[in-house]
Order: C-alpha cells, then sequence, then structure tokens
C-alpha cells in the first residue's frame, strides 16, 4: 500500500482510500490482490464523485504508467500509456501541428480516465465522444490475459470498455487519432443571451460553422432573465502560410493556487449571485471576438490550483444530466427555475447541445439532447434537491453523468443505462467501485 491519498475532485464521498502504485505496463496485476479483494484502475481522480473510488477494496493507481509508446507526426496517431496527462500529449503534440480530437473541461486526466468514462468536449456536436478517436487499446483482466481491443477485434470489449467506469479491467496502453491543426490559437466570439430561447438559437445557428460551442448560464438568475447567459463559439485559428506553428507557450501548470481549505464554503446564495450577475456584465457588448491560446479557451479552471478547496471540508457534489428532444428544453426550464429558487448552485453552470453521432461505448453517457453541468456546496437541503432534479430527468428520458456523480439511486442508474445487465456480463468478477456496487447492487 502506498501513502498516496486517493481522492475525488468533490471530496464526497469521503474515504480513507487504500492504494497501490503500478509501476509498468508489462507487470501483472499485483498477486495479492488479483483473485480476492476488489480492485479499481485510478487515473488522476478527476471524477467528482465515486466512480474512481473502491471502499473497502484497493485502487490501482496508474499515475507512473506515464510513458509514450509511438508518436507518427504524418498521420497523427499517437499510442502511450495509460497514466499520460492529456497536458503531456498537448505538450508533444500541438507544435507538430495536431491536436486532441475531443477534450474535458481540464487537461489534468489521464487517457485511462477519459477513454473509461468515454469524455466528451465542446465539440461533441462534430466530433462524438473520445472513444469515437480510439483505434486500440490492450486490456489487462484479473485472470492475467491480456487482450488487444480495437473496433474490430475483441469488439464486444472494446464496447464495454469505453465508458465502462474501470470495471472490464485495467487498460494499460491506449492508441488515439489526433486531429490537426495549423497552431495552438483558436479564434472565439462570446454572445451574451438574455434567456434561454435565445440560447437554443444561438447554438442552432453556430453548430454548423463553429467547432467548439458551450455556453455559461447565470444559475442564479430568475423569471424574464431565467437561463440568460454568453455562449461561446470558436474555430481553430487557420495560419495564411498553411505552415504548423511552433507553440510559444510552455505548459507550467496552475498559474495560483488555492492554498488552504477554507472551514467554510465559500459558495452560499448571497456570493453565488454577486458573482453570477458580475459575471454576466462583465461583458459590456453583446458581442465580443478574440484570438485566444487553447489553454485558456479549453480550460479556464487549470488556471487555478485546487480550486476545489473552496467549497470546504464537506466538498461538493456535481450534477450533469442530459435532456433529450423539445421536452427536455421545457425540463431544463424547470430545472433551472428549481435550482435559482433554491439558491443553490454554482458561478459555473455549463449548458451544451450534444449532437447526434453515436457514442462507442455501450455505457456512454452523451446522447442527442441539451446537457446542463453545475456543481453544488454539500449543504443541507441539497440532497432533496438532487432527487428532484432526478425525477425530472428520468421522466424526460435522459440521463445524469456517472463520472461527476455520488449519489444517484440504483432505480435512476437503471432507468438512465438500460444497458447496464448486459454490460455487467463484461465486469471483471475481481473488479469494483463504490459507485457500480450502489447502482448495481454487486
Ligand atoms: C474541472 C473539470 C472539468 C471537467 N470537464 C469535463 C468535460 O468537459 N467533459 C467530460 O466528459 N468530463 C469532464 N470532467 C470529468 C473528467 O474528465 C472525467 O471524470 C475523467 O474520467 C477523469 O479522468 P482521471 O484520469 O482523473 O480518472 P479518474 O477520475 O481517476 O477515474 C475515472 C474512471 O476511469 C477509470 N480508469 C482510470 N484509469 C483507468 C485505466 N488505466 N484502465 C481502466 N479504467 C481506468 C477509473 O476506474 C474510473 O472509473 C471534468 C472534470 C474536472 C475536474
Amino acid at each position: 500500500m502506498t501513502g498516496k491519498s486517493y481522492t475525488s475532485w468533490g471530496r464526497f464521498p469521503q474515504i480513507q482510500q487504500q492504494g497501490r502504485e503500478l509501476a509498468w505496463r508489462s507487470d501483472p496485476l499485483p498477486e495479492s490482490l488479483a483473485g480476492t479483494d476488489s480492485v479499481l484502475p485510478y487515473g488522476n481522480g478527476r471524477s467528482y464523485g465515486d466512480v474512481c473510488l473502491n471502499r473497502g477494496g484497493t485502487v490501482l493507481g496508474t499515475r507512473a504508467l506515464n510513458h509514450f509508446i509511438d508518436f507518427d507526426a504524418e498521420s497523427g496517431v499517437v499510442r502511450c500509456e495509460s497514466g499520460v496527462l492529456l497536458a503531456d500529449i498537448l505538450q508533444l503534440v500541438v507544435s507538430a501541428g495536431w491536436f486532441l480530437p475531443v477534450s474535458p473541461g481540464t487537461r489534468y486526466v489521464t487517457m485511462g480516465g477519459a477513454l473509461a468514462n468515454d469524455v466528451h468536449g465542446k465539440n461533441h456536436h462534430r466530433a462524438g465522444t473520445f472513444g469515437a478517436h480510439i483505434r486500440a487499446f490492450e486490456l489487462l483482466r484479473s485472470d492475467g490475459s491480456r487482450m488487444l481491443c480495437t473496433p474490430d477485434e475483441n469488439s464486444e470489449l472494446f464496447a464495454a470498455t469505453i465508458g465502462g467506469l474501470g470495471l472490464t479491467g485495467l487498460v494499460t496502453w491506449i492508441e488515439l487519432q489526433l486531429r490537426a491543426i495549423e497552431g495552438p490559437m483558436l479564434r472565439e466570439e462570446s454572445l451574451k443571451f438574455a434567456n434561454l430561447d435565445e440560447f437554443f438559437r444561438l447554438t442552432e445557428a453556430s453548430d454548423q460553422d463553429f467547432e467548439y460551442t458551450v455556453a455559461w448560464v447565470d444559475c442564479a438568475s430568475k423569471g424574464d432573465a431565467l437561463g440568460r447567459g454568453l455562449f461561446a463559439r470558436a474555430n481553430h485559428d487557420s495560419q495564411e502560410s498553411g505552415q504548423a506553428v511552433v507553440d510559444p507557450v510552455v505548459d507550467k501548470g496552475p498559474r495560483i493556487k488555492v492554498p488552504l481549505q477554507p472551514p467554510f464554503s465559500l459558495i452560499n446564495s448571497f456570493s453565488l449571485k454577486l458573482f453570477n450577475t458580475w459575471w454576466f456584465h462583465r461583458q459590456r457588448r453583446r458581442r465580443q471576438v478574440r484570438n485566444i491560446h487553447y489553454q485558456p479557451f479549453f480550460y479556464p479552471l487549470d488556471s487555478v490550483g485546487n480550486w476545489n478547496r473552496i467549497y470546504g471540508p464537506k466538498g461538493f457534489l456535481q450534477y450533469q444530466c442530459v435532456l433529450p428532444g423539445e421536452e427536455g428544453r421545457d425540463v431544463l426550464r424547470q430545472m433551472l427555475s428549481a435550482i435559482a429558487k433554491s439558491g443553490n448552485g454554482s458561478f459555473l453552470a455549463v449548458l451544451k447541445i450534444f449532437g447526434d453521432s453515436p457514442s462507442p461505448g455501450m455505457m456512454s453517457f452523451p446522447r442527442p439532447g441539451v446537457t446542463l453541468a453545475l456543481d453544488f456546496p454539500n449543504s443541507s437541503g441539497v440532497f432533496r434537491l438532487l432527487d428532484r432534479l432526478d425525477d425530472m430527468t428520468r421522466e424526460v428520458g435522459g440521463a445524469v453523468y456517472p463520472a461527476k456523480d455520488a449519489r444517484m439511486s440504483a432505480e435512476s442508474f437503471r432507468a438512465y443505462f438500460p444497458a447496464w445487465e448486459d454490460f455487467s456480463a463484461y465486469v471483471d468478477p475481481s473488479f469494483s467501485s463504490t459507485f457500480w456496487r450502489r447502482v448495481a447492487g454487486e
């Protein structure tokens, strides 16, 4: 066992988690564990809730599996170990004219974590999920077998493992197809919108011409201003010379850090209202255009180290749901109104429309519809509110994202992921997680 602490990003639930660090991708799983105790791969703990935790069992730390195996700068195919961070990939490939095909809102996630949650980004309407760009990976099972998985070879395990929440075995290496770019800059437009109808109009008018679209929404606004926010749309900047440009920015990590955990959450209904109003009015003009480096565009939160500490010792919960169809739009309105009324919520509420590219994973979360994501301090009343949001999500045939969850019920999970029973056939008998036992009762 190591002295390393294994937590999730929301710091809820709080668990004294045992862990073992893996040293080499060629090593077998630790012998004393295989077949006896349950294990779970652990990437960089950027999941918010309990998909990366295994109370009473052991997690297998993968951060030492951080070697590149191959990078073909002609075709943009990279093969690396599963503990390599997306940040390390960007450092290697951007200057060679390549970019991640799909990126979540932080670059401090491992390749294995990105695969196991089949993460999505601001370009879902164009590129689908991360898993759609994976060409191959190796899966190590607790019986010692190593399976090469591709869309054509062991294709069922391929589909079960992408979005499979680390339950089908340990992914040791991954081969990913990158996307060509001409430089590290993007051209971004930021547009103010007054309400949800305007958000839907903007997204419909933008998804055709812009690779990246996402909106920040003021979750404290009510009445006529319900659902107001800022809509960002961007494309990679094309160089006139047509030549790839060396990235002048060295990744030095977060610029500032939250040094200490305050004794209570700094987010409350007062600070929330104040921040959201200021943020909305900070942009004076209706439309603002700028050239922006990929780091602040994709990863604004990465510039503040340990920002999760601002929620105090009890931690926080994130809620991300997807709501399909026209009905989903009405339910979104009801949700935002319930959230604003409760006085809960965060300064960071995000809206995005998922496109209709099918996700390659049996258990992948993204599906066509509007997705809302926001944080909630772990305070009294928040669990009741989230249960209400779950009822609304279920009613409309939507789903909640396991990567962000720490409390959904087994009943909700089974409604959101009807493939869960077929999926359980692929779960490795020695692998489990706190999340899985809660929702599948196994
Ligand atoms: C600020 C912030 C922004 C985010 N934005 C987004 C976003 O825009 N879109 C999005 O989809 N997600 C987003 N996320 C969530 C994050 O991308 C996912 O939770 C991601 O899976 C975390 O990766 P990790 O390396 O930290 O893995 P962990 O959180 O440690 O683990 C995640 C899962 O992967 C499994 N796993 C890890 N390594 C392996 C392996 N080698 N083999 C098999 N299974 C493995 C674990 O068992 C676990 O089930 C965000 C998170 C943060 C903190």
